[in-house]
């Protein structure tokens, strides 16, 4: 009788895991116990620390707009550091291993540079590797475009890579190793007593993650969530369990599961815009020829037949949607783009809302008695977010999951 395959493990390693190497022989040795327990084990990494921060200042000091094909053939540099070196750190513990960039590993993405799309998985190297016994330590956050040119994934963009893999390999779990036990019920930086999350929704997951925790990047989540790949966020430092994202069924989720902040924000308005149809599709389809990300929108009820239109984008888009906006704005004949860089979003998150009435006016009274000014706000099933001053935001952000019953 044939031998059952064994099954499948796709371990992802952050940038603070690898980032010297006292740190990648730990992620290593992890690595050599899930093989040595009898798993086919693949391998992703992102690179060491900050270095994609560091590779992106060197572009900036040269220049302030950097070409997106050059930005990603350095910023792919990084990943492909931590692959070697891994490997090389595996095979101390004698165990082969071989490294793959994005490419090798046949990963295939939209055209879009810095912020490019998986679209197909060919994985044949991969399987070749592990079918010779050996541990595939596949690049992060990198893909080759149709014209054969590499293209980065978008920042964090080595979990989309591991979470697309684990899919591709039909495997059972993808576990994400981070420098944080998991994911938490806010900042722990902000509030000390935040907890950690053993379970969470995608759903949850998804709105935590897209609302600025940190801790995973938003498009993996959604890919999990597209292909039922359990993922399993825990601690590269201690062995022990962590935060398990799945499907919502059978899984009880408090009301609020978690405060989400996020400072990465800039809000736009567009002032005095005649008050007629096709207005919004010309301002956001310009937005998003330019893959200008866009956030909350709010438009204004119109008076004397104009509109204000308010929005937020990310703030190191503002530039870029500046400049989108303003021969829009001239051929509207509107009065003025305004910008503000120094607001934050807070917002709370939870499957649980779907069932229970009243959480959005309590949040809003929460702000309302300190006396903090709600700017913009949006909902949705599972959130409610508000766009609030920066200067406020710690202190909102503290008040709000106090007053969720979250803390310890
Ligand atoms: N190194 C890339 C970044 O810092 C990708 C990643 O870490 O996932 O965004
Ligand atoms: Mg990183």
């Amino acid at each position: 009788m044939k031998e059952a395959k064994k099954s499948i493990v796709v371990m992802k390693f952050g940038g603070s895991s690898v980032k010297d190497v006292v740190c990648l022989k730990r992620a290593a040795s992890r690595v050599v116990s899930t093989k040595k327990a009898g798993h086919r084990v693949v391998v992703v990494v992102s690179a060491p620390g900050d270095m994609t921060d560091e590779l992106i200042e060197r572009a900036h000091a040269i220049t302030d707009n950097p070409d997106g094909r050059e930005l990603d053939m350095l910023m792919a540099t990084g990943e492909q550091i931590s692959i070697a070196l891994l490997c090389l750190s595996i095979k101390t513990f004698g165990i082969d291993a071989i490294s793959l960039t994005g490419p090798q590993a046949g990963i295939w993405a939209t055209d879009v540079h810095t912020k490019a799309r998986i679209t197909k998985i060919f994985p044949h190297k991969v399987v070749k590797g592990l079918n010779t016994g050996k541990v595939v330590v596949v690049a992060g956050f990198q893909g080759l475009n149709p014209d054969e040119e590499i293209v980065t994934l978008g920042r964090g963009g080595s979990d989309l890579t591991a979470v697309a893999l684990a899919a591709a390999l039909n495997s059972e779990v993808c576990d994400i190793y981070t420098d944080v036990d998991g994911v938490y019920t806010t900042d722990p930086r902000i509030v000390p007593d935040a907890q950690k999350i053993n379970q969470i929704s995608y759903d949850a997951m998804l709105e935590l993650a897209g609302a600025g925790s940190q801790v995973m990047q938003a498009r993996s989540i959604e890919v999990a969530k597209k292909f039922g790949v359990k993922i399993h966020v825990k601690t590269s430092l201690k062995n022990k369990p962590g935060t398990r994202i799945m499907d919502e069924k059978g899984m009880e989720e408090p009301v609020v599961s978690g405060v989400a902040y996020d400072k990465n924000e800039a809000r736009l308005s567009v002032r005095d815009v005649p008050d007629q149809p096709g207005v919004a599709a010309k301002i956001f389809s310009a937005l998003a020829k330019e893959s200008v990300n866009v956030d909350m929108i709010i438009q204004s009820t119109a008076q004397n037949g104009l509109n204000e239109i308010s929005f937020t984008v990310s703030r190191q888009d503002l530039k870029k949607a500046l400049s989108v906006l303003e021969p829009i704005r001239h051929k509207l004949g509107a009065k003025e783009v305004f910008f503000d860089d120094r607001v934050a979003k807070l917002s709370i998150i939870g499957v649980g809302m779907r069932s229970h009435s009243g959480v959005a006016a309590k949040m809003f009274s929460v702000l309302a008695d300190a006396g903090i000014n709600i700017e913009m706000i949006s909902t949705s099933e599972i959130k409610v977010a508000c766009v609030i001053k920066e200067s406020e935001g710690q202190k909102a952000v503290k008040l709000v999951h106090k007053a969720f019953g979250l803390g310890k």
